[in-house]
């Protein structure tokens, strides 16, 4: 049995410990937070669970990219909720909801790359998605109304990733009963059936090569581990760990390309029967409004309110009141209803999570330059390996395509196209 050592346990590393375990690989994920999922933790205050990144997914029907993936990996068994209806859009104070592709005949056009995996973008990919748009007399205030699942800034959105990302939405969205930890849980359960580990408070400082096609991963606890190696943290991050360091035309490489912003979110707890529960999310303006779970009266018992942000955020009470404030046009009762709240800024990801600057979504993939923005999994150094959201699209959906193609350099094309059913 070969051995394989993940660093960090979000969902990229996840999928890709599963996808090795179940082919034959012993898995160890290494993981320096107290809780595993990255992005996809959930958290405790005031009783009431939140989640801290993932709300919500698309591209789950069958037959839809994500189904595809998730479907061989037996993860369709989770509780998956389809979304009462698509993403309402709130601009200046007048509500709509966006369409679904199928009723739009130049979205309709768009399936083709909403369907292609594969990262061997035709230039019409590349597209400016607002400059699309608009080219077809489609308006950018809708269609580009929920910036939050979008990397910023919004020019640079390609039509790629606005394929992969808003068209999906537009076909419906998905929750998860029991939150993103769930997802997390899964994957691990799957990885410890095999016989592998994951393991928490494990600080990853150090890579270096070992026998022909391995690395030796050292711990800040000074413990050792050693098995091809998949790094699911950023490129840049992953580069300065390896000694002696890798040639300088890489590590350039990887300098020149920019992260996206961060986000700010307020976690809020309302007051008993106060706002009653709305299923689908709602953008007012960029600011992301998603609901907790439903109580059984039909009324919310949290809220989450989500923007993107530029660099720190000096007064986090005044922004998340201005972030309370904004929301009154669509739901006048939510300011009075406010039990208690809670924020995170860009800075608790850099943290929490270790992405630089605390950007949300990673490296940003330009529209004019998607192909240079795009890292392979492989690197230099022969074992070592990347995968997570800065290689390619952002998202549950980007990740897990990006974990399968990882996992396809590793253990080759013919065997992930038969697990995955893949036709090429
Ligand atoms: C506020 C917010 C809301 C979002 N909402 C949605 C949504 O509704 N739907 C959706 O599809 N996507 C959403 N996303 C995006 C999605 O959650 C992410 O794209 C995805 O989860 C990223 O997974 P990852 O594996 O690439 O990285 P991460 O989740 O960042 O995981 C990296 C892991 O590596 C660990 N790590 C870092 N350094 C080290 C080290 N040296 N040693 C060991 N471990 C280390 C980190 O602690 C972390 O656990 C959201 C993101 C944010 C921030």
């Amino acid at each position: 049995m070969s051995d394989a050592v993940v660093i960090g346990s979000g969902l990229g590393g996840l999928l890709c410990g599963c996808i090795l375990s179940r082919n034959g690989y012993r898995v160890t994920v290494l993981e320096k937070g107290a809780q595993t999922g990255g992005s996809l933790q959930s958290f405790v205050r005031g009783g009431i669970r939140f989640d801290t990144g993932f709300h919500s997914v698309a591209a789950l029907a069958p037959g839809e990219p994500l189904y595809q993936i998730f479907q061989p990996l037996g993860l369709m068994d989770l509780p998956w909720r389809k979304v009462d209806s698509p993403d309402e859009v709130v601009v200046d104070g007048v509500s709509r909801f966006l369409p679904k592709p199928s009723e739009v005949p130049a979205l309709k056009a768009l399936s083709p790359l909403a369907y292609d995996i594969g990262t061997d973008f035709s230039e019409e990919a590349g597209t400016g998605a607002a400059l699309w748009l608009r080219s077809h007399g489609l308006e950018e205030q809708l269609y580009l109304g929920v910036p939050l699942r979008l990397q910023s800034p919004l020019q640079e959105v390609s039509l790629h990733e606005f394929a992969h990302i808003t068209y999906h939405f537009m076909n419906g969205s998905y929750r998860l009963e029991g939150g993103g930890s769930c997802l997390a849980q899964a994957l691990s359960d799957q990885i410890l059936s095999r016989g592998g580990e994951v393991l928490t408070r494990k600080e990853v400082v150090e890579i270096a090569p070992a026998t022909p096609g391995q690395c030796h991963v050292r711990c800040a606890d000074g413990s050792l581990y050693q098995g091809i190696c998949v790094s699911d943290i950023h490129p840049a991050a992953t580069a300065a760990m390896v000694r002696p360091s890798l040639r300088p035309s890489y590590l350039k490489r990887l300098s020149v390309l920019r992260n996206g912003t961060g986000i700010f979110t307020v976690y809020i707890k309302l007051k008993p029967k106060a706002v009653r529960y709305l299923d689908h999310a709602v953008s007012i303006n960029g600011l992301l409004v998603h609901f907790g779970h439903p109580g059984p009266d039909g009324f919310a018992r949290s809220v989450d309110l989500m923007t993107h942000v530029e660099g720190p955020v000096a007064d986090r009470e005044a922004f998340a009141r201005s972030s309370i404030q904004k929301t009154s046009v669509r739901f006048p009762e939510l300011e009075d209803a406010v039990e208690q709240f809670w924020t995170s800024t860009p800075d608790t990801w850099a943290r929490y999570t270790g992405t630089p600057g605390g950007s949300a979504y990673g490296i940003l993939k330009e529209c004019g330059r998607l192909s240079l923005c795009v890292v392979s999994p492989r690197t230099p150094l022969p074992g070592l390996f990347l995968t997570g959201q800065n290689l390619g699209l952002h998202g549950v959906l980007g990740v897990s395509y990006t974990a399968v193609r990882t996992c396809s350099v590793i253990l080759g094309a013919p065997i992930i196209n038969q697990m995955f059913h893949f036709t090429s």
